[in-house]
């Protein structure tokens, strides 16, 4: 235990206090002991160099439980605290709100900078190549540069933040942002002048560092080599951080990525032929027979890719929009799968003989400005090459890896694979590193434990050594009074011919009795396209506007219409059951047409089921079941965001009440007030719900 005097969970818990400094400088605050609770935990994770894990439910107050810890040990310990939270929305609302309250309830000073993604920056060298006319541009991309002309030479941050342009324009940003592919680094001759660079160097000077889980993982896979080292880790929003880290841990040998970088070597259309090489053969005439010999290398190449993918193609036994296809061991001695093996070496000897050509090429032109491009050009199919390599060469038949391919319209357009236990690699590169660790979310507890949560993320390995505390605050909400769910109990299964009409019908004359402000949640693209297809008439008919994700417009835009329009109603599926926070009358309603659970054909869920067997663990108790109620946690604790809140989930999907399983959903909701209904009597139970 580190002991100090300013920092003890006393010092701390004052400032909650009725009379305290965060009632004297926060409108609108309220004491509640959730919060307290919370901080102090906190507190004494960061002196007893512990981890926590918090569930705390909505309206604890979570973010402000933990920043002022964060930023008083920060202080105090001379110590750098780094925030990390999944979505933008709450790293915007960190920087631009919270933190800055605090420097007014602590009045004292601390400096804190948010820590993105290269991506959101400028890059000079893309910009400047374009600028110089070095880079083909189409229409809307010309259109983009002169629309970010002066900005791009007046900003101080590179921040794509500051833009505000239409997204059709916004959509090219790509041409001029920093990647981690096209970056020039030492040789680069602007990096001193580099955002990307300025950012990461102020970090340095930071007491707290917000950042988000994707960029956390980032450096955590270069060993730590983005952020500057750090000792304490908060990480909000907690309960997707292990799919996260399975999606980070993953590897692609994509045919389009690689295509993308021979076309930067060479390409032809009607107009002719482009590409660097061609640049470079008007250049340099001397070279010309390796700029013939790696042209047709790089064709040859892009054949063999185009086989190999072909005959993937024939395992795929549904042409379905867009999906996965998990190996299975089976597949390794199929004749599709050993001609693809084949393919695949015949196009790794392709591409080694490609770079070989192309690094002779690089010798003669490296101490040129060309030099650095095609620098980048090599590393990227060297990068791809040593990637394809261990998909296809190790983690295809290990045990502990998990191998799928990806499919579009039809097609495979690439093969990736990830670890089946991403929680071992984050105890590894992650938490062993740490003093303390806190992980809070509104939604990690199942029947008020923690096994499952422990397990996923990789800290169950802590158990034994007592290093990690939980703690669950319940929201404060009155839940007994502001909600009521209602299960409908007829509704046809989802094969059944009727079930698009049946739950049409009852969402239509849901919608007309609560007058719109419904959130509809699906688990299903083709359930939502039909069910869809059958209400947008009657929807217009009765002046209900009807907002469905994909037909209607991107989230943010569907989101923005839906607060901004009487009598809508708004239907969506995965990112709508965890991105909306809607307070008051804007939503009234919230209707869940199936238990969320995942398809086995997501590779998360397979990696999962395939841990638990071997673990002699039945998947669907320990993996399916777990997860799919923390997502009907996150999709119904939609509803109620504040005090003043009342309003109904509706769930159209009688297992909730029929199978034994029901009841690890009902009861890890804080919602109790529970009824099961036939579909003629909702209206009148709506109706009485509405008169309290
Ligand atoms: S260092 Fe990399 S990101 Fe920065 S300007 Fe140069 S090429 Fe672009």
């Amino acid at each position: 235990m580190l002991a100090m005097e300013g920092f003890n969970p006393k010092v701390i818990t004052e400032y909650f206090a009725p009379e305290g400094r965060m009632a004297a400088s926060i409108p609108g605050y309220r004491y509640r002991e959730e919060q307290v609770n919370l901080a102090e935990s906190i507190t004494n994770a960061f002196i007893d160099q512990e981890f926590l894990v918090s569930e705390a439910g909505t309206g604890v107050g979570k973010t402000y439980a933990y920043l002022i810890p964060a930023i008083l040990w920060a202080q105090e310990q001379k110590e750098k605290v780094v925030i990390s939270t999944r979505t933008r929305a709450l790293q915007q609302q960190l920087t631009e709100k919270d933190i800055p309250d605090m420097k007014k309830v602590l009045g004292t000073e601390f400096v804190f900078v948010e820590a993105k993604g290269r991506e959101n920056f400028l890059c000079w060298n893309k910009y400047m190549r374009i600028v110089a006319g070095r880079k083909r541009l189409e229409p809307e991309e010309r259109r983009f540069i002169e629309a970010i002309l002066r900005w791009a030479e007046d900003t101080k941050s590179g921040d794509r933040k500051e833009l505000t342009l239409d997204s059709s324009l916004m959509n090219k940003w790509g041409i001029v942002a920093a990647d981690r592919k096209s970056c020039l680094r030492d040789s680069c001759p602007y990096s001193d002048k580099c955002f990307r660079l300025k950012m990461l160097k102020s970090l340095e000077k930071a007491d707290i560092i917000v950042t988000n889980h994707a960029l956390l993982l980032s450096d955590m896979l270069v060993e730590n080599s983005i952020l500057p080292k750090y000792s304490y880790l908060i990480i909000d929003e907690a309960h997707t951080f292990d799919r996260e880290a399975f999606d980070h841990l993953s590897l692609r040998f994509s045919q389009s990525d690689i295509n993308e970088t021979l076309q930067l070597l060479f390409t032809r259309d009607k107009q002719g032929e482009h590409g660097y090489l061609q640049y470079l053969r008007k250049k340099y005439p001397g070279f010309s027979s390796l700029f013939t010999e790696i042209v047709d290398l790089s064709d040859s190449s892009s054949k063999i890719l185009q086989n190999f993918f072909n005959v993937l193609k024939k395992s795929l036994t549904d042409k379905d929009y867009s999906y996965t296809r998990v190996l299975q061991w089976q597949d390794q001695e199929t004749k599709w799968m050993l001609k693809a093996m084949d393919l695949y070496l015949e196009w790794q000897n392709s591409i080694i003989l490609l770079i070989s050509k192309l690094n002779s090429l690089n010798d003669e032109i490296k101490e040129t400005e060309e030099g650095n491009e095609l620098e980048n050009i090599l590393q990227s199919l060297s990068e791809y090459s040593y990637e394809a390599s261990v998909i296809m060469e190790e983690n295809i038949d290990q045990q502990d890896k998990i191998t799928w391919l990806e499919c579009e319209r039809g097609q495979v357009v690439a093969v990736a694979s990830s670890e089946l236990d991403a929680g071992q690699v984050l105890h590894e590169r992650l938490y062993s590193k740490l003093e303390s660790l806190v992980m809070v979310s509104a939604t990690l507890a199942i029947e008020e434990g923690y096994d499952y949560f422990l397990t996923r993320s990789g800290l169950n390995t802590f158990k034994g050594d007592d290093r990690v505390n939980t703690l669950l605050q319940q929201s404060p909400f009155n839940y007994e009074q502001q909600a009521r769910m209602f299960i409908i109990n007829d509704i046809p299964e989802p094969g059944e011919r009727s079930f698009a009409e049946t739950v049409a019908g009852v969402l239509e004359n849901l919608f007309l009795i609560m007058g719109g402000q419904v959130l509809v949640l699906f688990t299903a693209r083709s359930q939502l396209k039909d069910v869809a297809a059958i209400l947008r008439p009657d929807c217009d008919l009765n002046d209900i506007r009807l907002l469905v994700q994909y037909e209607d417009g991107e989230f943010r835009h569907l989101v923005d219409e839906f607060i901004h329009t009487p009598r809508s109603v708004l239907m969506g599926l995965e990112t709508f059951w965890e991105g909306i926070d809607l307070k008051g009358e804007i939503l009234k309603c919230v209707v869940i047409i199936r238990l969320p659970f995942r398809p086995p054909t997501d590779p998360y869920c397979s990696a999962a089921d395939r841990y638990c067997r071997l673990q002699n663990k039945n998947g669907f108790q320990h993996f399916m079941l777990p997860d799919a109620a923390v997502r009907f946690k996150q999709g119904t604790g939609r509803l109620i965001r504040s005090e003043e809140d009342r309003g109904l989930v509706v769930v159209l999907d009688s297992r909730l009440e029929k199978k034994n399983y029901g009841r690890v959903f009902k009861n890890s909701i804080p919602i109790k007030d529970v009824l099961l209904l036939e579909t003629k009597q909702l209206p009148e139970y709506i109706k009485e719900f509405l008169k309290k």
